[in-house]
This record gives C-alpha cells, sequence and structure tokens, in this order.
C-alpha cells in the first residue's frame, strides 16, 4: 500500500471562531507523511504546531479539512473508532515527560499496553526490550525521579512506541533539554523510529535537529511549506 500514514488536506481551525478574540491558526494546511519517513516540522512558538500536531493526533478536530490515517479518513469514522486509532496507530511525545511519578520506567512503558489489552509478561518484555534498546536497560526499576532529564524523556519515547503505533507525534522532544543532551536523546529517538520504521512528524524550532530528518516543512501564514 502506498497511502501516507498520515495525510493532512486542507486543514482549518480558528479557537473562539466568531467572536472579537477569535485567532485563526490553520489556514489550509496540507501534508503527506509517507511509510518510514520522519517530517521535521519547524516554526516559532505560537505559530501553531502544537495545534496541528494535535489535530493530527486526533486530539482536536479541524474546522475544516480531512485527517487521514492509513488511508482511514477520520470524519467518516466513529468516535469508538478514532479512539482505537489515535490509541493503537498513534505515539505521542511531548516536550515534558508527563511519565506517571508513582511508576518506575518499566510499568510507565508497560500501561499503555496493559490498557490495550496486552498479558503483563508480555507488556514488561516489550517495555526492557525498548529500554534495552535506548540504553536504559538498567534504570528499568527506576521511577522518574531518579532519572536525568535526557533520561525521562527517553522512557516517554518507549512509552510512545509501546503498542508499536504507525505514526510518531513529536512536540518539541528535545525542547526541555541542554543541547548536549539534547543531541544524544534526539539520536535514541531518530534510532528507535528507524527501528521500528514508523513515520514520524516531529515539531522543532531547532535547525540542526531538522537537518537530520528526512524533510522539513514550515509552518508559514497557517499553512505548510517546504523549507
Ligand atoms: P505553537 O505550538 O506553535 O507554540 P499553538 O498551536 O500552541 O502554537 O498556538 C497557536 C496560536 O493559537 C497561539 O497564538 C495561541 O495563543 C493560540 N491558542 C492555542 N490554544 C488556544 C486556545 N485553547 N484558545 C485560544 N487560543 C489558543
Amino acid at each position: 500500500m502506498n497511502e501516507p500514514v498520515l495525510r493532512l488536506s486542507g486543514i482549518r481551525k480558528a479557537y473562539n471562531p466568531g467572536k472579537p478574540n477569535e485567532v485563526v491558526v490553520l489556514r489550509g494546511a496540507d501534508l503527506e507523511v509517507a511509510r518510514g519517513e520522519v517530517v521535521a516540522l519547524v516554526a516559532p512558538s505560537g505559530a501553531g504546531k502544537s495545534t496541528l500536531l494535535h489535530i493530527a493526533g486526533l486530539l482536536d478536530t479541524p474546522d475544516a479539512g480531512e485527517v487521514a490515517i492509513a488511508g482511514e479518513v477520520m470524519s467518516r469514522q466513529s468516535d469508538r473508532r478514532r479512539t482505537i486509532i489515535r490509541r493503537q496507530e498513534v505515539g505521542f511525545v511531548y516536550q515534558f515527560h508527563h511519565l506517571l511519578p508513582e511508576f518506575t520506567a518499566i510499568e510507565n512503558v508497560s500501561l499503555p499496553q496493559r490498557a490495550d489489552g496486552a498479558a503483563r509478561a508480555e507488556a514488561t518484555a516489550r517495555a526492557q526490550g525498548l529500554l534495552e534498546s535506548v540504553g536504559l536497560g538498567d534504570r528499568a526499576s527506576h521511577r522518574p525521579a531518579a532519572l536525568s532529564g535526557g533520561e525521562q524523556q527517553r522512557v516517554a519515547f518507549c512509552r510512545a512506541m509501546a503498542n508499536r503505533p504507525k505514526l510518531l507525534l513529536a512536540d518539541e522532544p528535545t525542547g526541555n533539554l541542554d543541547p548536549a543532551t539534547s543531541d544524544t536523546v534526539f539520536g535514541a529517538l531518530m534510532a528507535l523510529v528507524r527501528e521500528t520504521g514508523l513515520s514520524a512528524l516531529i515539531a522543532t524550532h531547532n535547525l540542526d535537529l531538522a537537518a537530520r530528518m528526512d524533510r522539513r516543512v514550515e509552518m508559514r501564514d497557517g499553512g505548510l511549506v517546504p523549507l
């Protein structure tokens, strides 16, 4: 199948539409992310990156336009189907790790699999494998507070990949880290993405990181243009 993993067509989004405080963020954004492709979404803060990622990840709905994931047009699916796709096909990584503080690294990575019906032993084995692949095999029983910022973020990557999504959406995934740590942690993310062959849309304003992806798009005037 040559269907793109993510297709955004004519996405429009405004906050507080029709009111004096209306903010028009997206004015017809188009984007296709092919299977196995990693695309950088480059834009200054406030341009609408989070809004676009939330719409792409089915956490928000556009005012107009279509989102298709692996060929399924979302506006034609039931709420139940959209929830399943969001849980099984899409992984999210944010600037802040959002790990659950009372759970260990391996438990944090196991939880999405357990929520999706995986048996405990299977979820734990996959979580351990993922942690090992980002160099954290010996940190599995640490709680987030006992991990460095870069380690916390690597655990968050593993959690995002736990259910074998087709699409990874990341919002400034290394934005909270110092430049040297950001560089290695981004390397770990890219290695994991390449190993699993999934597609990714990664927002960043770091042009060095953007240069390490397959393609770059810039958000301009509410649309997306090649960079
Ligand atoms: P970015 O992720 O690029 O920093 P956002 O998508 O968060 O940008 O926001 C884009 C614009 O929309 C900003 O001007 C922001 O203030 C505005 N905005 C975001 N969320 C809301 C909201 N819930 N209500 C009103 N305005 C919002």
